[in-house]
Parts: structure tokens; sequence; C-alpha cells
């Protein structure tokens, strides 16, 4: 479910952004991937031979679990595989009709189909050569002293994916976001960035393997640098990767990105002088375009510090070749096919272990989906999910909103005073559905046939001016931090928001067209079960404005657990193989929140009905419908070393026993035939709720 998902506005180079995710974080913002269910209860997926109440799962899949293989390049196959396979096949051929059309200049299909035709010259990019980085080069190469250094490396601050990254692609990385106690104004969030390979433990690693990966690190740096034409490349990847180093060793450890607590240093202007001397503040702030900017947030403080050291005493020659090297590394994408070949070398085979390099259209649509997000969005939403769309899953979210309030008033567990933030938090919760009310307007950036390079760099400084001229506007809760045509969704705590793409809410997951009980069943309780983050020990850090403010109190918080121990020991209960069983305690989390929002997507199942009954389709009732399409959700085949490495690892638990959730859910037991004696069968009160 926590796929990491890409929504850069530049192509992402895949050495610097790794974002850490783990369910178990509460990191202000959490991107979630397909989250959501298949849509319409299929019967010829299901096997009527084996009986609801003994095995729900392979009672809904048993046909599709039969039918299909694993694909020979995987270890794992399932709905939310289908769903990436959709989308990526409807985005490519968006851009490539984009491209292959006569598009009005200045419309977003001439950006769109220019953006992809340019990337895919490789023949006009193999003939620029490295020219396109000339005037960037001779910058860095009239560097003199620790104010110019200092300039150079505010010029290049800049907009960073998320609040997720552990080491951004710029020494120090940007991201604009109100403050973790200040819902009023968006600051500049400032965090650790710039080392060329993935986390600081790979240059503190004194291992042999880690010792093995530096060295092959600076045979990469020593080639890129010879590709760019310097004289002595080996003598100055030996000062990049030394100065890297040095930079690694202040910085916070990765396990610190889960915990905001650590994160929240906020930094007057004058604080930086005098907690990280070295660096030339005001020259880097004044071409960071943040002169006037008096309140930081530093995410990593021992960091900045450590950087700023590095400018004190060190030569200017190795940060000279350090972001040489990193200038190149930067503009891959569009920089000639020996240099791609040399990242693919490291970055692809070394790092990633990948054998072949991707296709260039797929690195070509992915770069395009990047830079241009929302045209690229609005192409996709026009195609792919219109308003009635939008509308169907807005009605939706309404009865879900509506139904968790009931739930909350009927806690046990949660205290009046509790309760009360929960309904003034519920109340403010922003829910994005499929796509932004309004788009960004990208009518200031200019896209140009035949200069994959210049567009790249255009986008780039497009998003950077958009970010800065947020910090003189008012925070702004329902503003879109992820890109619609990506499936998945993210919660962001801080506002207190939530973001389902279009690309997510569509079939198998959701079908505005299609029957209503399934969609409730199925992307209803995937929305249902992120809201429930919002409110459980995840959300309740975080206040109705995404302040960190403590809402629960102590005894809600123990009540919750004793609630809560009892489906951990239900989960403990259930064992893949003789010698594995599930870890109740690593998956509870989760769970809760499927237990969440399988209620609270029933409930407003229900009272979307109005007090009547539903149709019968295929010989299915509403009710069976509805709890079908919620067990089809978690439908994977995967080879034994993959559904091993889930249970000892993952904080999900294997999607059958998920699917078992339904167990404690009473209207379950009307729905299906299920009796004392069934192996999933429990006694009411054995049933556990929490919500
Ligand atoms: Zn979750």
């Amino acid at each position: 479910m926590l796929t990491p998902v890409t929504y850069m506005p530049t192509p992402s180079r895949n050495s610097a952004s790794f974002p850490i995710i783990s369910s178990l974080t509460r990191t202000l913002l959490r991107l979630v991937a397909a989250d959501s269910t298949l849509q319409s209860a299929n019967k010829g997926d299901s096997d009527l031979s084996v009986k609801p109440g003994d095995d729900f799962y392979r009672y809904a899949n048993g046909g599709w679990l039969a039918r299909v293989a694993i694909p020979a390049d995987r270890h794992m196959y399932d709905t939310r595989a289908i769903l990436a396979e959709r989308t990526k096949a409807q985005v490519r051929s968006l851009i490539q009709d984009a491209a292959a059309a006569n598009q009005p200049n200045g419309t977003i299909a001439q950006k769109v189909g220019d953006y992809y035709v340019s990337f895919m010259d490789e023949a006009g990019i193999e003939t620029m050569g490295m020219a396109p980085l000339g005037d960037e080069m001779a910058t860095i190469a009239a560097i003199g002293d620790k104010t110019a250094l200092s300039a150079d490396l505010g010029r290049t601050l800049n907009r960073e994916v998320d609040g997720l990254t552990v080491n951004g692609d710029h020494v120090i990385g940007l991201w604009i976001n109100q403050g973790f106690e200040d819902a009023d104004h968006n600051l500049p969030h400032l965090w650790q960035g710039g080392l060329g390979l993935p986390s600081r433990d790979n240059y503190l690693d004194e291992s042999p393997k880690a010792v093995e990966l530096r060295a092959k690190y600076q045979a990469h740096v020593t080639a890129v640098l010879k590709l760019a034409g310097f004289a002595d490349p080996e003598t100055r990847a030996g000062r990049v990767v030394s100065l890297e180093t040095r930079m690694a060793r202040s910085f916070a450890p990765d396990s610190d990105a889960a915990d905001v607590f650590k994160q929240n240093n906020l930094w007057k202007r004058y604080d930086f002088g005098v907690k990280a001397p070295g660096m030339d503040w005001e020259a880097y702030f004044k071409s960071a375009g943040l002169a006037k900017q008096s309140d930081f947030v530093v995410w990593q403080p021992s960091a900045v510090s450590g950087i700023s050291t590095l400018m004190e005493g060190g030569s200017i020659e190795e940060w000279k070749d350090y972001l040489r090297f990193h200038l190149v590394e930067h503009y891959v994408g569009v920089l000639p096919k020996a240099v791609k070949a040399e990242h693919f070398a490291f970055y692809g085979k070394i790092l990633a272990g990948q054998e072949q390099p991707p296709d260039r259209s797929e690195t070509a649509i992915d770069a395009t989906s990047g830079a241009l997000g929302e045209a690229v969005g609005q192409l996709y939403t026009q195609s792919y999910f219109p308003p009635e769309a939008k509308a169907k899953a807005q009605a939706m979210v309404r009865d879900l909103v509506a139904a968790f309030q009931a739930r909350i008033s009927n806690l046990s567990w949660m205290s009046p005073q509790t309760k009360e933030r929960a309904f003034k938090k519920l109340a403010a919760l922003e829910v994005g559905i499929g796509y932004p009310d309004t788009w960004t307007d990208y009518s200031t950036l200019e896209i140009v046939r035949g200069d994959a390079f210049g567009n790249m760099r255009r986008a780039e400084a497009f998003y950077r001016q958009r970010d800065l001229a947020k910090l003189n506007q008012p925070v702004d809760p329902i503003e879109w931090p992820m890109n619609t045509q990506v499936p998945g969704a993210v919660i962001m705590f801080s506002p207190n928001a939530e973001f389902f793409s279009a690309a997510i809410l569509q079939p198998p997951f959701f079908d505005y067209q299609g029957d209503s009980a399934s969609n409730y069943g199925s992307a209803g309780v995937g929305i249902a079960h992120e809201i429930s983050h919002s409110f459980d020990e995840l959300g309740d850090i975080y206040d109705a404005r995404g302040r960190l403010s403590s809402w629960w109190i102590n005894e809600d918080r123990s009540r919750f657990r004793q609630e809560a121990a009892r489906l951990a020991a239900q989960f403990d209960k259930y064992c893949p193989f003789s010698d594995l069983c599930v870890n109740g305690k690593r998956v509870l989390n989760e769970n809760t929140a499927d237990l969440a929002g399988l209620l609270v997507a029933h409930d407003a199942y229900v009272r979307s009905l109005q007090g009547k009954t539903d149709v019968v389709l295929g010989g299915l009732t509403g009710e069976q419908r509805f709890f079908l399409a919620f067990a089809q959700r978690w439908r994977r085949i995967q080879s034994e070393a993959a559904l091993r490495k889930q249970v000892l690892s993952d904080t999900h638990a294997p999607g059958e026993y998920r699917s078992d959730t339904v167990r404690n859910v009473d209207a379950w037991y009307k729905a299906f035939p299920v009796a004392p004696g069934d192996k999933l069968y429990l006694k009411p009160e054995d049933r556990v709720r929490i919500w």
C-alpha cells in the first residue's frame, strides 16, 4: 500500500530521492499508493464451491487465483499492479497523441507534446553534446571565494519532492509548507541533501560491502567528470567523495525522518549565522530568493551546521568539482548517450540491480508527466475522470464522513472532550477527489520543440518561482500535492487534508458508471481507511489545522490500545506457513484502519440507500456485492519467498487475512450464510470493533 510515488516536477534522479515511507511514521505527509479496492464484484473471479464462512478470500477470489499467473519478471501480481499497468498505458497514449497532432501553440497539449518529442529527440540531444551545460559550468568556474560559492549554492536551492526525502537532490533541499505549529503561514522547510549515494550510511558504514560500493561510486564520479571533459578526473572524484563523506557525517540518521518532533526546529534568519557559521548566509539567501524571509523550519540542524562548516577550511576547488559532477547528474536525462549509459551503469545496475535501462519512451513519458504534471493531469481527467465521476465520488465521501462522525459519537474508548476535538478535526478535513478545482496555470512556461534541456530548465525555474510566491500567500489546504494521473493517495496531516487521484478512482477500483455497492465496498473502504489515519495514533499529534498538538488524552490512548490488542491477537493466529505466523502487533496499525474503513464504508453504503433496498445484480444482493468487492481488493499472487518476506517485514498483513476483517462485521454474517462452526465465525462478543 505504501509504494513510493514520484511526482517530482523534474525527472527524478534515481540516486538522491528515495522517499522514506513507513506506515508507522508520523511524518506530516504520507504517500499511499493504490489503497483502494477492486470495483464490481465479479462472479467469474469467485469460487462458489468454497464456503464463505470458512474461507471468504477464496470464495471471492478462487477463480481469479486459479486463472492468473505471476508475470515472468516479477515476484507478485495484484490489483495494484493491474491498475498501474492500465494507468501507464493511458498516460502513454495521451502524451503520444499530443505529440503526434499539430497542437495550437501555447495550449497544454502543445506543451505536453513538445516536451515529449524533445525528450525523445536523442539525435538532437547528441548533436548538442555537453554544450547546454556551458553557462552553468562557466558560473561554477568563476567561483573564487566563499561568498560566490554561497551564492551559487543558494541559486540552486530548489524544491524537493516532499517531506519524506532523507537526502534531497541539492545541498539543502527546500519545501514550502505551513509551519509545524503555525497554520497561518507558509514557511520554507529546509533539509539535508546533496549526497550522490542514497543515504548517509553508505558513507559511514565500514563493512567491506560498503567500502566496495564507495569505490564503485568514486569510479562513477571519475567517469562522469571525464565525460564532461575535465582533466585529472581521478583526483577530482576523490575530492568529491571526500567532501560528501564529511557532509554525511553531520547528517541525521534516516530513521529520524519518521519522527516529526525532531524536524520541528524553527530558526530565525539570524540563527543561521550563530548556529551554522561558515556559509555566507546573506549571499546564500539572496540568490535563493529568500532575502526577506525571517522564519525557517530546519529539519536537521546538525546537517545545516555541518554543511556550513565545510565552507571553511576546505578548498573551494573541491566544492567546484562537487558542483560540476552534480550538475551533470542533475541533467543526465537530457544529455548525450554516453553520460546516460554511465549513469545507468552505476545507479541502475549497481545500486538498483537492473539489467537494462528503461525504454527511452518510458523515461520520456515519466519526464513529461513529471515536468508538466497538471497539464498531463488535465488531459488525463478529460479522458478518464469527467466531472460526473468526481461528483459521484464526492457524494460517496460525504456519506463516509457522515458515517465516520456517527461512529465517533458512539465510541466508548474516546472521552467526550476528545470527541469534541475529533468532530472539529473531521469538519475541517479537506478531501480532494480526482483533481484540483483550479489547475496550475502553465501559460508563462515556454516549452519549445527541439530544446529538451531548455524545457527541463525552464520547468524547474517555473516551479521554483511558484513555490517562492507561496511564501506571500495564505496556506491553501486544498493545494494538490500529487499528480492526478498517478494512482495513489496522499494524507497531508499538515494541513489537515487527504487526496485521492483520478487514476486511483477508476476501474478496477471505482466505476462512476458502475455498481454503487461495489464502489463503497472497494474505493469507499480505501478512502475511509485513510480518513481513519487522521484520527488514530498517527493523526492524534496533529490538530484540526494540522498543527503539532496531541488531542487525545492518555485515557483514550490506553483504552484504544486495549481494544486494538484484541485485533492483534486475532491476526497472531494467521499462519501462512507451518513455521511462520503473522505478527499481529506489526500489522496492527493497518489492520485497525482496515476495520475502520470497512465499518465506516458499510455504514456509508447503507446511508446512501436512504432506506431503500438495493437491486439484485447477477444474483447478488447489494450487501453481498459490497463485501465481495472488499475481499477482491486483496487478491494477490506471489512467490513463497515474497510472501515470507511480507510476513516478516511488512507492516501490512497478507491480503488474505486483511480480507478476513469481514468476520468482525455483523452485517457480513447477514449477507452470507455464516454459522457457528465455520472457520471464520466469531461469536458477537469476540468481534473486534475499535471504531
Ligand atoms: Zn493505512
